[in-house]
């Protein structure tokens, strides 16, 4: 090894990038290791030392907080080594984001941490993997992209973990940065940084590093015409300590969910108004009291991640200023 080149760690945890098809059209995520997945790509010889590490081996929609702990764990260790330029996580995309938000929250570094996946399993006609791989190594080998939070690379771009978002179920340029923007573009490894992350993230964050205290359960309620109370109630009922609402427009819900809502606020859950909609901001009180009703809303954060803040945040407190207080700093 060249140990001129920086030292990456890559932590897999399988998806579609370590995925192989099969004669069916269909495909297994997960197949392959992180060191074959490396093996794929010689170049990336060019761009650092890497050391592989199989953190996990799941398509991404089996991601949940055990191994999230876990996984932070591993990436602040490797971080923590002198010797390490930057971490790359090999992920699905499906949960991507959230991981990728997640981590933003709970790593203390400054360091380059990117994640990275593909929409094409390994074996696929034209994979788009190896080359999200050499990029994604490219820009955590990078010093410019220290300092500037989780990143998610693919298809090209270079996209913050706040505001990146899978819109697409299959296309290859699935990923969106819908309110604020790419932070840059990646070109066969060649980097075009755009501005910086305006809002807090890893060492800045209250929540790195990540303590011992167990995540709260929070669930996520998709809104529509006709939305009754029940799955509210059932949420509630069932022990969630908040409920993210993904509701219609600027985080509406019709009136029986409302109620149920109020109710779930008195019995002491934590409610917080998103969107369904993937864009723009949801403000407080403008059709719904908020202040009366004693409700959080999201800002600018999609549910799955108004729900990892959530999480986050009733570790350290229940009180609604408090933790509304979160959605405008992170
Ligand atoms: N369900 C798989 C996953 O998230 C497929 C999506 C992908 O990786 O592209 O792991």
């Amino acid at each position: 090894m060249d140990s001129a080149k920086p030292l990456i760690h890559l932590l897999a945890t399988g998806g579609t990038i370590a995925g192989a098809q099969n004669a069916a059209g269909g495909y297994a995520a997960a197949v392959m290791s992180g060191e074959e997945l490396l093996a794929a790509v010689p170049q990336l010889a060019n761009l650092a030392r890497i050391e592989p590490e199989q953190v996990a081996r799941l398509g991404s929609q089996d991601m949940d907080e055990a191994v999230w702990v876990k996984l932070a764990a591993r990436a602040q260790a490797v971080l923590d080594e002198p010797a390490t330029a930057g971490v790359v996580i090999t992920h699905g995309t499906d949960t991507m984001e959230e991981t990728a938000y997640f981590l933003n929250l709970v790593l203390r570094t400054t360091k380059p941490v990117v994640l990275v996946g593909a929409m094409r399993p390994a074996t696929a006609i034209s994979p788009d993997g190896p080359m999200n791989l050499y990029n994604a190594v490219a820009v955590a080998a990078d010093p410019a992209a220290v300092g500037r939070g989780v990143l998610v690379v693919a298809n090209d771009e270079v996209h913050f973990a706040r505001e990146v978002a899978k819109t697409n179920t299959t296309q290859v340029g699935t990923f969106k940065s819908l309110n604020r923007g790419l932070a840059g573009l990646v070109h066969r490894g060649r980097i075009h940084f755009f501005g910086p992350t305006v809002r807090r993230h890893t060492a800045d964050s209250e929540f790195a590093p990540l303590g011992g205290t167990a995540l709260p359960r929070v669930d996520i309620l998709h809104a529509h015409a006709g939305m009754r109370r029940d799955l509210i109630d059932a949420a509630v009922a069932t022990g969630a300590r908040g409920l993210v609402i993904a509701g219609v427009g600027a985080g509406n819900l019709p009136a029986g969910a409302l109620t149920a809502c109020r109710d779930a606020v008195g019995a002491g859950v934590a409610i917080v108004r998103s969107s369904r909609t993937g864009g723009g901001v949801v403000e407080r009180n403008v059709e719904i009291d908020d202040d009366g009703l004693g409700f959080l809303v999201a800002e600018e954060l999609n549910p799955q991640k108004a729900r990892v803040l959530l999480m986050l945040g009733l570790t350290r407190s229940t009180d609604a200023v408090t933790l509304q207080a979160l959605f405008q700093v992170y």
